[in-house]
């Protein structure tokens, strides 16, 4: 949270030579990430603030949805629905990620695929009305197959559906912020709550210029990278601090589908980039290269209190 001056000044002082750097904002778990509060003005004031900040800094952000959350108690909630309309109508995509989050690695193929075909049930007509596409599909958990013939039989089906994968370069641990953020705000006082944002933002800086070293060694210039976020009150509150944080780094946000334009995400995976985890896609190239565990290290860690807040 703060006032709309520093974005204006970082826009003039931004070097031009960084400006080739890109990054796709992607906010997974929609329509909102509540920690258990069922409030509609909740939820509505969440969606409201992350759109609204979409739209000053012109961040051609997607929203990937679990239509699951559209119900409480079995019956659709029609005020839940209307937060995706939301982003249609504010020009902003919305992708599948699954009906109710489910974990491949934990599942099999037909009730995994059946519940990327129920996550589209409401959203396929939505998007349609909207005239907006409904074609990248997000992994929960980032576990797209333990193995790559498993991986292999999801993109087979995803591309009868029409669907796209939409990998993370910048993988990240901000939904353990979110909940402690969360934690802080309805329990603790704002000032906790305050130190949370801000130690957020830095953690996310010090993750990005840890996947920026590895696009650099790994490719030797920068990638279009792709951020993996959550719909949750700690981003309706921070997601302007974060956003002016990737501006003084040099970047634009582009969208989903100009981001997967950069030839990277063409490359094929080995047998290697395969296990039970869900990691970057800049691990996964690096394992495919036969990178070993000192390529990996230096990885910022989420600080001690932000785990013993969630712990509790
Ligand atoms: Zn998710």
């Amino acid at each position: 949270m703060k006032s709309i001056l520093p974005y204006f000044c970082w826009l003039f002082l931004l070097p031009m030579a960084h400006s080739q750097k890109q990054i796709c904002i992607t906010i997974d778990d929609l329509p909102v990430v509540s920690y258990g509060i069922q409030d509609s003005a909740y939820w509505l004031d969440i969606t409201n603030r992350l759109v609204q900040t979409f739209d000053f800094y012109q961040m051609p952000a997607i929203g990937y949805v679990n239509e699951n959350k559209l119900y409480q108690d079995g019956q659709l909630q029609s005020n839940r629905v209307k937060l995706l309309e939301q982003w249609l109508q504010a020009g902003y995509e919305l992708g599948n990620h699954t009906y109710a989050h489910t974990n491949y690695h934990r599942t099999d193929f037909q009730t995994y695929t059946a519940g990327i075909l129920k996550g589209e049930t409401i959203t396929r007509p939505m998007t349609k009305q909207y005239n907006q596409p409904l074609r990248f599909f997000r992994h929960p958990y980032l576990r797209l197959g333990q193995t790559k013939a498993r991986h292999d039989s999801l993109q087979t089906f995803l591309q009868q559906q029409g669907y796209t994968e939409a990998p993370v370069t910048i993988d990240n641990e901000e939904y353990l912020f979110a909940k402690a953020y969360h934690i802080a705000y309805h329990k603790k006082g704002k000032a906790m709550a305050r130190q949370i944002g801000k130690d957020y933002v830095d953690y996310m800086e010090r993750k990005l210029h840890y996947f920026e070293r590895s696009a650099d060694s790994l490719f030797q210039r920068p990638i279009r990278h792709i951020l993996l976020l959550h719909a949750n009150l700690l981003n309706a509150h921070y997601l302007d601090e974060l956003a002016d944080m990737l501006l003084k780094n040099g970047y634009t946000f582009i969208s989903q589908s100009a981001a997967l334009e950069d030839p990277v995400y063409q490359r094929t995976l080995s047998s290697q980039a395969y296990g039970d985890w869900g990691i970057s896609w800049l691990d996964r190239w690096a394992l495919t290269e036969g990178k070993k565990g000192s390529f990996f290290k230096g990885e910022p860690r989420v600080p001690d209190y932000i785990h013993d807040l969630t712990k509790r």
